[in-house]
């Protein structure tokens, strides 16, 4: 039995094609862009292709896309240096409680230099309502940022009713939608959006490759300094096999998108109603129906995520867990907290992410052996001993045990 891979929001596998297009990039297209003999030129001519592709698969204009490291400094990019060029304007910055780290993070380094920062509190399924934007939004704000759609539970934000709040206000509007590119339509001129960060590694390209799209007359500052590469905003000598590859992902990624993402989503909820049908006292994380469609989190209460992950291991099954331990920290995810998950109840989560590879036969395994494991590990918890001993006794309201909710964290 082979290994299933279901953790697609962590990383995917570089398509065979991929990496095809990358390898001459290498050897024998080695120039540096920047210069002006023929190894140079065919270098940058593949850099304006990759350009082309990344645009057209959001809708964009090749001037518009800015090659960058990564998503994370996509997102610092966008954050810093739209906050940066507006600070005479207003000092206020508003982001959401469930953001990935890559902008959460940012938010607080704006806030350490002096800037006013509102964190957006989500619903119950982890939804940013436009009205808690049009309430936030001040004379002041000048930047707002909020996901396009959320790496833990899937969530899609209402992004145009969101953008057109940032715009009627004056304010610059950026999304991450590193999870989002590749996996659902995404239409820079539909969202109305003036930034949006993508990366390369969440739609089976290469790692450490990322884009920033910024607006035709949209400016922002840099953040480094050196060569022009990049108009100045990214500079460093192009990596140019990456970025090729950036280009090819991107192209895969949005053909056939509709009818990819269909056949994904009846995985998706074929393993949604499969865990919340076996598993007892389980539920779905995030908007049932606004989701990814490669997406599903599920809560199994009485049970560490940790050891679900470890088992699920020893049984060939890779996935991901809001649980805390693997952060170092002792807090579980930030999005299960904003959610209003109770922590004992984030402990136990559980993410599965597929991708167009994933197969039926790998959902049939997972449904029959996921269930097994969840009864095993929650036999062993002292929470599940309490409830079931406070079920049998409902009336029973001295709870010595209660200082028994300490996890045991395999820190890495
Ligand atoms: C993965 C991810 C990032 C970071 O992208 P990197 O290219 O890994 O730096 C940022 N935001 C979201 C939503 C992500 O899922």
């Amino acid at each position: 039995m082979n290994a299933i891979y279901l953790d697609n929001a962590a990383t995917t596998k570089v398509k065979p094609e991929v990496l095809a297009k990358m390898l001459p990039y290498f050897t024998d297209v080695f120039g540096n862009p920047g210069s002006v003999h023929a190894f140079g030129r065919s270098a940058k001519l593949a850099i304006d292709k990759a350009r082309e592709q990344v645009a057209k698969a959001i809708g964009a204009n090749a001037s518009e896309i800015t090659f960058t490291a990564s998503g994370t400094e996509a997102d610092n990019i966008a954050l810093i240096g739209a906050a940066i060029r507006n600070q005479k304007k207003g000092k206020h910055i508003i982001t959401s409680a469930i953001e990935h780290h890559a902008v959460l993070h940012t938010a607080e380094h704006l806030a350490k230099q002096g800037f006013d920062v509102t964190y957006l509190p989500v619903d119950a399924d982890g939804i940013v309502s436009p009205e808690t934007l049009e309430s936030a939004i001040r004379e002041d704000t000048t930047v707002v940022s909020v996901m396009a759609a959320n790496n833990e539970i899937g969530t899609i934000q209402p992004i145009r009713e969101l953008a057109e709040i940032a715009r009627k206000h004056g304010a610059l509007f950026h999304t991450d939608a590193v999870q989002a590119v590749g996996s659902i339509p995404i239409n820079v001129h539909e969202l109305g959006v003036d930034m949006l960060s993508l990366s390369a590694h969440k739609f089976h390209g290469p790692k450490g490759i990322g884009a920033l799209y910024l607006k035709k007359g949209v400016r922002v500052d840099a953040l480094e300094f050196g060569g022009s590469q990049e108009r100045g905003l990214r500079p460093g000598t192009e990596n140019v096999p990456y970025i090729v590859g950036l280009g090819e992902a991107a192209e895969l990624a949005t053909r056939g998108l509709q009818e990819k993402a269909e056949r994904v989503a009846r995985l998706r909820d074929k393993l949604i109603d499969g865990i919340l049908e076996r598993v007892p006292y389980s539920r779905l994380n995030g908007h049932r129906m606004r989701r990814l469609p490669n997406n599903s989190n599920i809560s199994i209460r009485f049970v560490e995520g940790e050891s679900l992950l470890l088992t699920l291991d020893m049984a060939g099954i890779a996935a991901s867990s809001g649980s805390a331990c693997t952060s170092g920290s002792l807090d579980p995810s930030h999005v299960l907290l904003a959610i209003g998950l109770t922590h004992e109840i984030a402990h136990g989560s559980l993410r599965l992410t597929l991708s167009d590879e994933t197969t039926e036969e790998e959902i049939d395994r997972v449904l029959e052996v996921l269930p097994n494991i969840a009864q095993r590990l929650r036999k062993m918890s002292p929470l599940w001993e309490d409830f079931q001993f406070r079920d049998k006794n409902s009336d029973n309201s001295n709870d010595k045990n209660s200082g028994r909710k300490e996890q045991l964290c395999t820190l890495n």
